[in-house]
């Protein structure tokens, strides 16, 4: 079967988890080996729970991809598709799509079943809009940027959906997303219509939402590596890449050994909040990064401070993910979006008058207070130990 011609389909026989495993600069990204790890964990409780046997498929695309497969049985999956072709590098979203829509559609010696049942996506740049439109190439839903993940049996009445009835839906991956300010939860279900099928049940993952698994060598005399046919479409290779550069200009925290990041809790006195961020920057001598909410909050600041609201100082999932030994988070609550993006730090202290900060929880310090009367005496604190080494 092949996408040009897919229609939806009723009772399209479905089967295992399939993982898009992202890889850059000839590595896994540790979101694919975190997806494995969970895909495992999934099926083993599948397996045991419905008495089936199903497997966890990674799907790896790039010119040195076989090379990764076996990380991949490593980490959790059972059968491994490469995709190895020089027009793979770098990602470019249309022939991704096609190669990743066609292996999801076609059968060969292993693949017995008309669509995967599952197909979880890293939610990252790339996987963002590669699970989008792979998704609505297989004509299915998806669930984006979720962090938890787990299968059930569903029991709905709905007027369309079961006309009315109640009717349980088995083996329904039931995905989990927070909503945008990061604390509420809503869990997605991607359900057939009476006379339609929804499969693959599809989700991309946030980085950092479940650990990366210990690699298990064993694992390795069990694994299947199969390589995929790869066929392109007419005008999927027409934007080609002649050059790629890390841009030197813009703000990279990734390195910094010490960073200061200030959130909303700046909101009384955005342009003082600032200030004092920077100098307890300077003090420090570290980098100064910011959370979504101060992007998002148009701030009236002044002049002097205005160019550093900018979205290149932001950390998080859609930011930067920086690992310094010392993170301090003033007036930052702690949503997953930016959890995700200095969860790693060695040492994270943090600022808040919100003894309930969800950010108190993974912080190695916590000061209770107001970020405008604790920051001015932590840089008189750090001056004071500055003059007395001098
Ligand atoms: C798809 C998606 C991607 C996202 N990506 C990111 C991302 O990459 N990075 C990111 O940061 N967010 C991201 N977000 C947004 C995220 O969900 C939160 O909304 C955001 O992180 C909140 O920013 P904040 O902590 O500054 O603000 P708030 O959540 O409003 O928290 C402000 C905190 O300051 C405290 N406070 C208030 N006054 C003071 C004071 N005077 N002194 C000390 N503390 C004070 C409060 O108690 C509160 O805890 C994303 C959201 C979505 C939906």
């Amino acid at each position: 079967m092949d996408y040009d011609v897919y229609e939806a389909t009723q009772d399209a026989s479905v089967g295992d988890m399939w993982v898009f495993c992202e890889s850059r600069d000839g590595q896994l990204r540790d979101v694919s080996l975190e997806m494995l790890g969970k895909a495992r964990r999934m099926m083993d409780d599948y397996n045991e729970e419905y008495d089936a046997d199903e497997n966890v498929v990674a799907l790896v695309l790039g010119q040195d991809a076989r090379g990764l497969a076996g990380e991949c049985v490593q980490h959790g999956a059972d059968v491994v598709y490469v995709a190895e072709d020089e027009q793979l590098v770098p990602f470019r979203l249309l022939p991704y799509t096609t190669v990743v829509a066609n292996a999801a559609l076609m059968r060969d010696e292993y693949k017995d079943y008309d669509k995967p049942r599952y197909f979880l996506f890293p939610a990252t740049h790339n996987g963002r809009d590669l699970s989008a439109t792979v998704a609505g190439k297989l004509d299915t839903g998806l669930a984006s940027d979720c962090d938890d993940l787990y299968i059930e049996d569903a029991e709905i009445k709905h007027p369309f959906k079961t006309e009315g009835e109640e009717t349980v839906f088995e083996r329904t991956l039931h995905m989990v997303r927070p909503d945008f300010s990061g604390f509420e939860h809503s869990t997605i279900l991607c359900l057939d219509n009476p006379h339609r099928d929804f499969h693959p049940q599809s989700a991309s993952v946030i980085p950092g939402s479940f650990p990366v698994p210990e690699p298990d060598r064993d694992r390795l005399q069990e694994g299947r590596i199969l390589q995929l046919p790869v066929k392109f479409r007419e005008g999927d290779l027409d934007v080609t890449v002649t050059e790629r550069e890390h841009l030197d200009d813009g703000v990279d925290l990734t390195d910094d050994e010490r960073v200061v990041a200030v959130g909303r809790g700046i909101g009384e006195d955005p342009t003082e909040g600032l200030e004092l961020g920077l100098e307890l920057s300077d003090a420090l001598g570290s980098g100064f990064g910011l959370s979504r909410g101060v992007i998002t909050a148009s701030y009236n600041v002044d002049g002097n401070v205005e160019s550093y609201v900018a979205e290149e100082r932001q950390i998080g999932e859609t930011g930067q993910i920086v690992e310094p030994d010392v993170y301090i988070a003033a007036g930052i609550s702690g949503a997953v979006q930016h959890k995700t993006g200095m969860d790693e730090s060695e040492f994270i202290c943090s600022i808040n008058t919100d003894p309930e900060a969800p950010i108190k929880d993974f912080s190695n310090v916590y000061i209770h207070g107001d970020l405008f009367e604790v920051v001015p005496r932590l840089i008189d604190e750090i001056e004071r130990i500055r003059e007395g080494d001098e």
